[in-house]
């Protein structure tokens, strides 16, 4: 595609010596910024292969959508092994962030099924695996962009019969009786998302939606889907049209929404087939549904403690109704075993993403709270959604994070890759003790 690789170098009398890759910037804090310095466009590095029919091993560019490669597979059967919650995030960004979905306790993280990839270092063009160089292959996967610019990925697809979902939900009365179902039979689904409602209180704290599924054999679709079991999905046309002045989600209109939401779920429900697109990618169905905050916009917080830790889940949900900060989106999933990537955010165990509008008072020491229960018990914020984290945490929170700063000590040892978020955190860099 005409795109020539050349190594990143540094010199130090260059005014923009500090390097950072970006995607489709759905990282919601500073990870793909780099304030004085260069931010690498890899929208060049845009392609997909053939798919190999057998192994469903397909190279694509680390500017790649996932959005575009789906378009491309699910005509041929083939799908996303591990989706976030948008799909349109890069392979690049997938890789950096080692992102996760909603089978993580099945299937672990992104970059397991990322079989080779090739970084662009300052020291040189690496092409890397699990076997080769496993070192900086695995310090890449979560590595925020640290050690190098992807510009080519081997992913492993999934196989799939059909474009449609098998999903059961039910409705669960408060927050053990949520966690008790996942514990209980997540392990029967591919798939299992909780949605919290974190401005119910008493003994409706945490009542949740807890929608789990699989994908749909075609066995499973009745005639009327018959002649589509592949349904190549459409980019939406909704869109919020310019950003309000004021955010329409506000603790008042959280509690109203959160209350329709509930009741509007079925109780239980089984079976029930589903698009893909509105199974993995909800938010993708409003375009630019950020705007709905207002100029403010919103902070996304997630952390994750370890399986015997729920009772840190319990006491962040419980934190919110009394600060009057309940959050306007709360999601739960189970993390299965962690990969060996020493900045990959996920580790077993229990994982809340919280959305909150920005600018309410008492919101700052109120995470601040949270960061200190999660550090408390051996857990850690995801970097990808961090904007605000006290430096001094971050190495409890991952304390093989010198494994990642000895491999970018090999291939960038003039420290040209750098973002805000690294600055910000000071990784690389000797923190004061
Ligand atoms: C609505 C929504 C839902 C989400 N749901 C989830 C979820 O369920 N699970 C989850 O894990 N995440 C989720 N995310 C976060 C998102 O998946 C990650 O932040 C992902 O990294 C974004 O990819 P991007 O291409 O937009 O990368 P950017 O945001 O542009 O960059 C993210 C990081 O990747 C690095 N990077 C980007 N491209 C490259 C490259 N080619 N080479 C090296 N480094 C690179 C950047 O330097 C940066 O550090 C969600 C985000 C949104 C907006």
């Amino acid at each position: 595609m005409g795109v020539t690789h050349t190594p990143l170098t540094s010199q130090s009398s260059e005014p923009h010596r500090w390097v950072i890759a970006r995607g489709l910037g759905r990282s919601y804090g500073d990870a793909a910024q780099c304030s004085g310095g260069v931010v690498v466009d890899t929208s060049a590095y845009s392609s997909i292969g053939l798919i190999d029919p057998v192994t469903g091993l397909v190279e694509v560019g680390g500017g790649t959508s996932l959005a575009a490669i789906m378009r491309v597979s699910l005509a041929s059967g083939w799908f996303i092994p591990v989706s976030p919650g948008t799909r349109h995030v890069t392979v690049g960004g997938a890789i950096a962030a080692d992102v996760h979905g909603k089978n993580h306790h099945r299937d672990g993280s992104f970059c397991s099924f990322v079989a080779s990839l090739t970084l662009v270092t300052p020291a040189g063009i690496f092409t890397i695996s699990p076997d080769e160089d496993a070192e900086l292959f695995w310090a890449t996967a979560g590595g925020m962009g640290l050690t190098g610019v992807v510009v080519k990925a081997t992913l492993r697809l999934i196989r799939v019969e059909t474009s449609w979902m098998e999903t059961d939900t039910e409705r669960c009365d408060d927050l053990d009786a949520v966690m008790s179902a996942m514990e209980e039979a997540d392990h029967n689904y591919r798939y299992s998302v909780a949605w919290v409602d974190c401005s119910s209180r008493g003994k409706h704290l945490g009542r949740s939606v807890l929608t789990r599924g699989d994908h749909a054999p075609i066995g499973a679709l009745g005639l009327a889907n018959a002649t589509s079991f592949i349904d190549i999905p459409a980019e939406s046309r909704v869109r919020v049209p310019f950003t309000l002045p004021l955010s329409a989600v506000g603790p008042h209109t959280v509690q109203a929404f959160n209350a329709l939401w509930f009741r509007k779920s079925p109780k239980r429900k089984c079976g029930a087939i589903v698009p893909l697109t509105s199974f993995f990618y909800p938010l993708d169905g409003i375009n630019e549904w950020n705007l709905l905050y207002g100029r403010r916009g919103f902070v996304q917080y997630q952390f994750v403690v370890g399986p015997q830790h729920a009772d840190v889940v319990r006491a962040a949900v419980g934190m919110m109704g009394p600060a009057g900060i309940p959050s306007s989106l709360a999601v739960l999933k189970r993390f299965g075993p962690g990969d060996p990537g020493p900045l990959s955010f996920p580790i077993e165990g229990w994982t809340l993403a919280l959305d909150f509008p920005a600018g309410l008072p008492g919101l700052p020491p109120l995470l601040d709270r949270l960061d200190e229960l999660v550090v408390g018990v051996g857990g850690r914020i995801y970097l990808a959604k961090d904007a605000r984290l006290r430096p001094e945490l971050l190495r409890a929170m991952y304390p093989r994070i010198g494994e990642l700063e000895a491999v970018r000590d090999r291939v960038d040892p003039d420290h040209v890759l750098q973002s805000d978020l690294s600055r910000r955190l000071g990784i690389g860099q000797k923190v004061p003790s």
